[in-house]
């Protein structure tokens, strides 16, 4: 039998604030229609400009933690202060229907990721040097000094876990970043066991039932 899988990929996006995580998560979301990203649930305030819904589920401290104690997340971490979740049903629902789910959270969510989902694919975000992170983190303007100053040191923490990722990407060039991220999906897409669930009747009238064993 082929191993049963849900029809859709998942996909962990990770990176130290400032390596350019979102731009380049947004900019592949334009171009692959066909990913959704997955709205966390924070217990951070929302940032001027940000909407309930849109960048987040914006929700209490007290609301979060008795999601997470009914176990309503697939994962959730403490983030710079601030607890951050993904909705274990709503990731679940999507990849049974087929859709490819993008995840876009930090080192400890991945790692728990890992361990539900080994098959997904997991992306570490790089910037081309500590500098660039920096200049980037002050460039963007959207938090206090006191907290760029809290997620610089924390990107070097951040930064320690990218061993645990399968795929390095080095954002230096904006263009080549993206494309080696579109690269990463489509080679992900193009698994056996992704083939095989999202094709079942072609591999069926193929004659492919088995599993190769080497
Ligand atoms: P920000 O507050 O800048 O939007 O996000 C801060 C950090 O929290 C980022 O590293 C981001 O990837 C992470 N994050 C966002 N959503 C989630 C989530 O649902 N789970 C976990 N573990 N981390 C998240």
């Amino acid at each position: 039998m082929i191993t049963p899988a849900l029809s859709g990929s998942l996909f962990v996006v990770a990176a130290p604030s400032g390596a350019g995580k979102s731009t380049l998560v947004n900019a592949l979301l334009k171009q692959e229609p066909g990913i959704k990203l997955s709205i966390s649930t924070t217990t951070r305030q929302p940032r001027p400009g940000e909407q309930d819904g849109r960048e987040y589920h914006f929700t209490s401290t007290e609301d979060f933690v008795s999601r997470a104690d009914r176990g309503e997340f697939m994962e959730w971490a403490e983030v710079h202060g601030n607890y951050y979740g993904t909705s274990r049903l709503t990731v679940e629902q999507e990849m049974k229907l087929g859709t490819d789910i993008l995840l876009e959270i930090d080192w400890q969510g991945a790692r728990q990721v890992r361990k539900q989902f080994p098959d997904a694919a997991g992306i570490f975000i790089l910037p081309p040097s500590i500098e660039a992170l920096e200049e980037r983190l002050h460039k963007r303007g959207t938090d206090e000094p006191h907290i760029i100053t809290r997620r610089l040191l924390a990107a070097g923490g951040e930064i320690a876990h990218a061993p645990e990722f399968e795929y390095a990407i080095i954002n230096e060039e904006f263009n080549v970043a993206l494309a080696q991220l579109q690269a990463i999906v489509i080679a992900t897409r193009c698994r056996f066991a992704q083939q095989a669930a999202r094709n079942a009747d072609l591999f069926a009238q193929l004659g492919i039932h088995a599993q190769q064993q080497s």
